[in-house]
């Protein structure tokens, strides 16, 4: 695992960012993402963007997992990057070194400002995110979301898991679409390689490929995320049921569409 700063480049001119975001525009409208396998589509960012402009960003699940192995099959030099929040299970973090040592690549790992998280904690408290819906969301900027924008001002090509059958709120996730970076007017491509797949899919294709999975699974987890936040699921429940499972006895905050960190819907601030 290696420690990512963030990235301090502030050379590019308003005329370069107009420049790549025309570029990704006219990829956007002259390339038909719907029509490719999530191979086909990986493939295609290898031809159309650095290697080391192009991150697969991943929690280390299922649809994650998936990915890094497409990338490795392909031959492909993408960087593959997560978040550190300081709240990971132990599980996934040995699973972290278990997946580098699979796949023989050195995965980018991106931190909160320490600064940051101390002042959150000396304000609300260390668990702030059982207050409220808004207490919970300034966890995961301090924690997740602003760790992931700075990772982003290293990448014109950031690769997800996401998938439309995991929740209400990802029914409509396209497979190809732009994002601004944070603060800036610099678009990101933002590719969704599963978007289409089902979960049995991506189980079937898991198994016959004996991808690693983390250990949490076989303890019941379904949506793998921070300590505390995330919990294991019954048969009878949705997927994300185990996120911040304190809001389900609340009509408002129970909703699947409710249950993001914010990293694929922005979310307001305190
Ligand atoms: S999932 Fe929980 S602990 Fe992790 S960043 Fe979000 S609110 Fe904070």
């Amino acid at each position: 695992m290696t420690e990512v700063q963030p990235n301090t480049e502030t050379t590019r001119t308003r005329a370069d960012i107009e420049a790549a975001n025309q570029r990704l525009e006219t990829l956007i409208r002259e390339t038909d993402f719907e029509a490719m396998s999530p191979q086909d589509l990986l493939s295609w960012v290898g031809e159309a963007f650095e290697p080391s402009r192009a991150v697969v960003s991943t929690s280390f699940q299922y649809s994650g997992m998936a990915t890094i192995h497409m990338v490795h099959d392909l031959g492909l030099d993408l960087r593959v990057a997560t978040v550190d929040t300081f709240r990971l299970h132990p599980e996934t973090y040995a699973f972290i070194r278990e997946v580098e040592q699979r796949y023989g690549i050195e995965i980018e790992v991106h931190r909160p400002e320490g600064a940051e998280v101390e002042s959150m904690i000396q304000r609300f408290g260390e668990y702030l995110f059982f207050d409220s819906k808004a207490k919970q969301e300034y966890c995961c900027q301090v924690r997740k979301t602003r760790p992931h924008d700075r990772m982003l001002t290293t990448a014109d090509c950031w690769i997800t898991g996401l998938r439309r059958d995991q929740s209400p709120a990802r029914a409509q996730t396209p497979k190809a679409m732009t994002v601004s970076e944070y603060g800036s007017r610099r678009q990101i491509m933002k590719l969704n390689p599963l978007a289409d797949w089902t979960e049995k899919q991506l189980l079937e294709y898991t198994e016959a490929n004996k991808i690693p999975v983390n250990g949490l699974y076989a303890q019941g987890y379904e949506s793998i995320g921070c300590m505390i936040c995330s919990t294991p699921t019954s048969a009878d429940e949705p997927p994300r049921a185990g996120r911040w499972r304190w809001f389900n006895n609340d009509e408002e905050m129970s909703q699947e569409d409710l249950k993001e960190c914010g990293l694929h819907v922005p979310m307001y601030q305190i």
